[in-house]
């Protein structure tokens, strides 16, 4: 998975034109506060993936005063994408100035949007949050930026180096997502933390987006077993390393605090689903008032959008209250 899916600078931007050379000291995340997941309404000419802006309101203009190094957001199918606007190595204008000074100029950092939609959206917001980890990984490596210099516009703003901005607290903490959870996943890929197993337990290969079937490979492993941690996808699991390869395992298994747990919800009508039961799929309806834990989000296949529930040791695919 590329880190940068695509560049286009925004050299019609008063800040390109200007061109102050810098060396990156850190990094300002920023989400954008407005109802437009789509690169495309900032980041134009259209290179094919992104999508045309009809409304010649992107950034590639002058006038604008504002300008950042990256975007994360929608390309023009719905695919969260990481495109560079501006050269890493110039000033951006992206958080304003405090009353210490700008993380603009002095010290510079690198800073990059992510775009929000109408903030109702878990699977979309993580996905974003996802893109900016593995981003902001990348960003620490080729610069050595060191993951405590990485703040939010809300963080600049209260050390004094930035505009009075909320963002992306506004979004992210709606799911759960915090500056300090983003910087301990920044570092804990950079540097692998070792957790151990609680329990005899299982290692799926992948359990969020495809947990039942024949082709669902895992691994038992025994009590205290050590694993290095990668992350945690917010619906009580967490991506591991186990012998160099890349497993799921359920967070209740792994002795590490602050780890998400499992999502229950009852139904408010009755709700169609297919009941799941090996590789074989049976419609069914669940009743109103029933309780479900929720296993994961499906991710990728035929089933992509819905939710893989457990509820009185049946197990279901499902659109919520559909
Ligand atoms: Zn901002």
């Amino acid at each position: 998975m590329a880190v940068i899916d695509g560049k286009i600078i925004l050299t019609k931007n008063d800040c390109y034109k200007e061109y102050q050379k810098m060396t990156p000291a850190g990094i300002v995340v920023h989400s954008t506060g407005a109802n437009n997941p789509y690169i495309k309404r900032y980041v134009q000419p259209d290179d094919g993936v992104i999508g045309k802006n009809i409304y010649n309101n992107d950034w590639n203009r002058s006038g604008l005063y504002v300008c950042v190094h990256a975007f994360i957001g929608y390309d023009k199918n719905d695919v969260v994408r990481c495109y560079q606007t501006l050269p890493f190595d110039i000033c951006c204008w992206g958080v304003g100035s405090g009353w210490n000074g700008s993380y603009n100029f002095n010290p510079a950092y690198i800073q990059f949007e992510m775009c929000e939609d109408d903030l109702s959206d878990k699977s979309y917001c993580k996905k974003v949050y996802d893109k900016a980890v593995t981003f902001c990984v990348w960003l620490c490596r080729k610069y050595g930026i060191s993951p405590d210099n990485i703040v939010s516009h809300k963080e600049a703003y209260d050390k004094g180096f930035g505009s009075g901005h909320v963002d992306p607290t506004n979004w992210w903490g709606k799911f759960g997502y915090t500056m300090d959870g983003f910087r301990a996943a920044v570092k804990s890929r950079l540097n692998g933390v070792n957790v151990k197993t609680k329990r005899r337990c299982r290692l799926y290969k992948a359990a969020y987006k495809d947990p039942v079937g024949d082709s669902v490979a895992y691994a038992k492993i025994k009590k205290n077993t050590v694993l290095k941690w990668l992350e945690d996808d917010m619906y009580g699991w967490s991506k591991v390393s186990y012998k160099n390869k890349t497993f799921y395992i359920i967070n209740s298994n792994l002795n590490k605090k602050g780890l998400s747990g499992l999502v229950s919800y009852s139904f408010i009508k009755d709700t169609s689903a297919y009941l799941v039961k090996g590789n074989k799929l049976t419609k069914t309806t669940i009743k109103k008032g029933t309780t479900v834990q929720v296993i994961c989000w499906i991710e990728a296949g035929k089933y992509k959008g819905y939710e893989y529930v457990k509820s009185g040791g049946k197990y279901y695919y499902l659109i919520r209250n559909s």
